[in-house]
C-alpha cells in the first residue's frame, strides 16, 4: 500500500472547497457524470483507431444510492487508471486545478456566474462527501485494478485491489452528516434529468419493471408477465445531435416535448443550427405561440457543452429578442468559466449571437417563401420576436424587408415593398410624404378607421407591445415615410391633399365659435381646433397627436427618453367641424347657457366614442339625455 500526501499548499483545501461552492453543492454529479462520460467516449476511441484491443460493447454508466452504508457510486465502463495514472491525475493534476480555481477565485467568491460554471472536476465530490474511494481497473492488458481513498485531509491511501475484475471506475461517495439529501432517490433523479438528460453515454438509475406484450391469443383478462428493465435516464442522442436531413417534422416536436415535459403546446417551427466554422455549435430553437406575450420566465433556452447542461441563463449568448425562443444551444466553444460581463465581451460568443441572428433571419425568410399563406397565419404569434429583433439588432433589421408582415385591419398581410407600392398612389400627401395609417385596436378606434376607409385608404393593425419602438424605427431608416395612427388627428389633416377647403363661416366668426367653446369646455386637457370639414362629417371630434401618444406607449414598455422620468399629462386635440350645422347652431344660440349645453352634450359624446367618458361625467351625461328625451 502506498500512502502519502497529496500534492497541496493549502493546509486543508477541502472545506474551502465546501465554503466556496456552498450555493452549487448539487453540481459534483454532473462533474462526476461527465468524467464517467469522456472515459467511456475515450475507450471508444481507442477502439475505433485500433489502439485499444478491447470488446468497446455498449457500455452505461451506473449511479447507486445505497442507503445503509449511506454511499453514492458513479460506476463507469470506460478506459480506467492505472496506479501511476491514479497518482498523476487524482493525486497531482487534479488538485492543482482546484488550487488554481481557489487562489484566482477567493475573493469573488460569491459571484456564482463563476463557481457554478467551473468544472471542479473530481474533487467537487467532496462538497458532499466526506470520504471518496476510487476502484479503478485500466483497459490495459496485465493491469491490476487499484483502490484509492480519501477522507478529505490532504493524506490518501492508494493499494492493489483484488476484487474489481472488470474495466472501468467506480467513484464511492460516503455522503456527509449535512448532504444526506443525496442519498434520496427522487433528489438524484432530479439532478440526473436536469444536468444529464441528453449526455451521450446511457445512464442507469436503478431499474423498473415494464410489462411484455401478450402472447398471441391471450384471453381478454390475462395479467401480461413483467421483467425487470435497466432505467435508462438520458436520450444520448438527441435531436440536435442528429443531421437535419435524418429529422422529420415529428422527430422536432417530440424532442421539443422531451426538452420541456410540462409544456403541452406544439411549437410553430424551429431552426437547426450546424456550424463547424469558425466555432462549433449546434443545437435547435423552437418559435413557442407567442402571441403579445414577452414573459419568459419559463422553459428558456437550454445553453449545453457536449451534450452536459450548463445553464438556461443564456443572456450575453443569445442576443435578447431570441431569448422568447425555446430550445437547446451546444457549443464547446463558449468559456463557460468567467464571468457574464466577460462573456458579453468575449469574440467567440459575440460570433456566436451574429451567427445565430443571421440563421434566424434566413430561416424567416425562407419560410415566408415556402408557404406564405401558413407563415401569415403564425403571423400574430411570432410578430413580437421578429419586431424585437428589427428594433434591437441592426443585421436583422436590414433583412426584415423580406418576411416582417404588415396586415391591415381586414387581415390582409402585406410585406414592405407591396404595401408601399400599394399605398403610393393613394396615401403620398401634398408634400410627397407617404402616410402610413395604423390602428392598434380595431374596437376602441373603430369611427376613426371607418373614416379612413371611406376615403379610400388602407389601415394597418399593428398592436404590439413593440408598435411604437417599431415605427419609430421604420420612419427614421426609411425614406420620407411617416406612421398616424387613424385617431390621431381629423383624416383630412393625417394625409393633407391640395384640395381647397370651403368654409361656410367667415373668420371672425370662426374666431367667436372658438372662444365660445373654449369658455364652455374650460378644460386645458383640450385644446380647440377648428376645422372646415365635409358639413356631414361629425361636428366635434377627439384626437391624441401622434407624438404624444407614441411617447406615452414607449414610455409603458421602457424607453421613451426625455419624458421616461416625468411621466406625461394626457392631452387631447378636439377637433370641431366649422362647416357642421351644429357649429352654426352653436354660434346662433341665444343664452350663454344653450351654448353651453350645446357644447357640453357634443363634448361628451366625442368622450364616449373614444371611451374618455368615465364616472360622474358618465352618470351625468345619461341622466341629461334621459331628461331630452322627457322634453
Ligand atoms: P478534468 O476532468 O477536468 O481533467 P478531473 O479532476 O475531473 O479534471 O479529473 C482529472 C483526471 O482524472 C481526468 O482528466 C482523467 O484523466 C482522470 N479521471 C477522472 N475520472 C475518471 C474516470 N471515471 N475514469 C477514468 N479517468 C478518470
Amino acid at each position: 500500500m502506498t500512502k502519502g500526501n497529496i500534492n497541496v499548499s493549502v493546509e486543508n483545501i477541502f472545506p474551502l472547497i465546501k465554503k466556496f461552492l456552498y450555493s452549487d453543492h448539487e453540481i459534483f454529479l454532473r462533474e462526476l457524470i461527465s468524467n464517467a462520460t469522456d472515459a467511456t467516449l475515450k475507450l471508444r476511441h481507442l477502439t475505433t483507431i485500433g489502439e485499444a484491443q478491447v470488446e468497446y460493447g455498449s457500455p452505461k454508466i451506473e449511479v447507486k444510492i445505497n442507503k445503509d452504508h449511506k454511499t453514492l457510486s458513479i460506476i463507469d465502463q470506460g478506459i480506467g487508471m492505472t496506479k501511476e495514472e491514479v497518482e498523476k491525475y487524482i493525486n497531482q493534476v487534479a488538485f492543482s486545478g482546484a488550487e488554481e480555481f481557489l487562489e484566482k477565485y477567493k475573493d469573488s467568491a460569491k459571484d456564482s456566474g463563476i463557481i457554478g460554471h467551473f468544472g471542479l472536476g473530481f474533487y467537487s465530490a467532496f462538497m458532499v462527501a466526506e470520504k471518496v474511494e476510487i476502484i479503478t481497473k485500466s483497459y490495459k492488458e496485465g493491469v491490476s485494478a487499484v483502490h484509492w481513498t480519501c477522507d478529505g485531509s490532504p493524506e490518501f491511501t492508494l493499494e492493489d485491489d483484488k476484487t474489481k475484475a472488470e474495466r472501468g471506475t467506480e467513484i464511492i461517495l460516503h455522503i456527509a452528516e449535512d448532504s444526506t439529501e443525496f442519498l434520496e432517490e427522487s433528489r438524484i433523479r432530479e439532478l440526473l434529468l436536469k444536468y444529464n438528460k441528453f449526455m451521450p453515454v446511457p445512464i442507469k438509475f436503478g431499474t423498473k419493471t415494464e410489462s411484455l406484450p401478450l402472447p398471441e391469443g391471450a384471453a381478454e383478462d390475462a395479467k401480461p408477465e413483467t421483467q425487470e428493465v435497466d432505467d435508462i435516464i438520458n436520450n444520448p442522442t438527441p435531436a440536435w445531435t442528429k443531421a437535419p436531413n435524418e429529422l422529420e417534422n415529428e422527430d422536432y416536436q417530440k424532442f421539443y416535448h422531451e426538452l420541456y415535459p410540462m409544456q403541452f403546446e406544439e411549437p410553430l417551427f424551429h431552426i437547426h443550427l450546424n456550424v463547424d466554422y469558425p466555432f462549433n455549435l449546434t443545437g435547435i430553437l423552437f418559435f413557442p405561440k407567442l402571441g403579445n406575450n414577452l414573459n419568459i420566465e419559463k422553459d428558456k433556452i437550454q445553453l449545453y457543452q457536449n451534450q452536459v447542461f450548463v445553464t438556461d441563463e443564456v443572456k450575453g449568448i443569445v442576443p435578447d429578442f431570441l431569448m422568447l425562443l425555446r430550445g437547446v444551444i451546444d457549443s464547446p466553444d463558449i468559456p463557460l468559466n468567467v464571468s457574464r460581463s466577460y462573456l458579453q465581451a468575449d469574440g467567440a460568443v459575440k460570433k456566436i449571437s451574429s451567427y445565430i441572428t443571421k440563421k434566424v433571419a434566413d430561416k424567416m425568410a425562407s419560410l415566408i417563401n415556402e408557404n406564405r399563406e401558413d407563415y401569415e397565419k403564425k403571423w400574430n404569434d411570432i410578430k413580437v420576436v421578429i419586431e424585437y429583433g428589427m428594433i434591437s439588432e441592426e443585421k436583422f433589421y436590414e433583412k426584415s424587408d423580406k418576411f416582417a408582415l404588415y396586415p391591415n385591419v381586414d387581415g390582409q398581410y402585406f410585406l414592405w415593398n407591396e404595401l408601399v407600392e400599394k399605398l403610393k398612389p393613394i396615401q403620398t400627401d401634398k408634400d410627397g410624404k407617404l402616410v402610413v395609417l395604423y390602428a392598434s385596436n380595431t374596437n376602441e378606434q373603430d369611427s376613426y378607421i371607418q373614416h379612413a376607409k371611406a376615403k379610400g385608404y388602407e389601415v394597418l393593425l399593428l398592436d404590439s407591445p413593440i408598435t411604437p419602438h417599431l415605427i419609430q424605427k421604420l420612419e427614421s431608416s426609411k425614406e420620407n415615410i411617416s406612421f398616424a395612427r387613424v385617431d390621431a388627428d381629423h383624416i383630412n389633416n393625417l394625409i393633407k391633399k391640395d384640395e381647397p377647403a370651403i368654409a361656410k363661416l367667415k373668420d371672425e366668426e370662426k374666431e367667436t365659435l372658438k372662444k365660445d367653446i373654449e369658455e364652455a369646455v374650460n378644460d386645458k386637457a383640450y385644446n380647440i381646433q377648428l376645422e372646415d370639414l365635409d358639413s356631414q362629417d361629425a361636428p366635434f371630434i377627439i384626437t391624441q397627436p401622434e407624438f404624444m401618444r407614441r411617447m406615452k406607449d414607449m414610455q409603458m414598455t421602457g424607453g421613451g427618453g426625455m419624458f421616461a422620468m416625468g411621466g406625461f399629462p394626457d392631452m387631447y386635440n378636439l377637433v370641431v367641424n366649422a362647416n357642421s350645422d351644429l357649429a352654426s347652431g352653436i354660434l346662433k344660440a341665444e343664452s350663454s347657457e344653450d351654448k353651453n349645453a350645446l357644447v357640453k352634450q357634443a363634448l361628451d359624446l366625442a368622450k364616449l366614442s373614444q371611451n374618455l367618458l368615465k364616472g360622474k361625467e358618465l352618470t351625468d351625461f345619461i341622466q341629461r339625455s334621459f331628461e331630452q328625451l322627457k322634453k
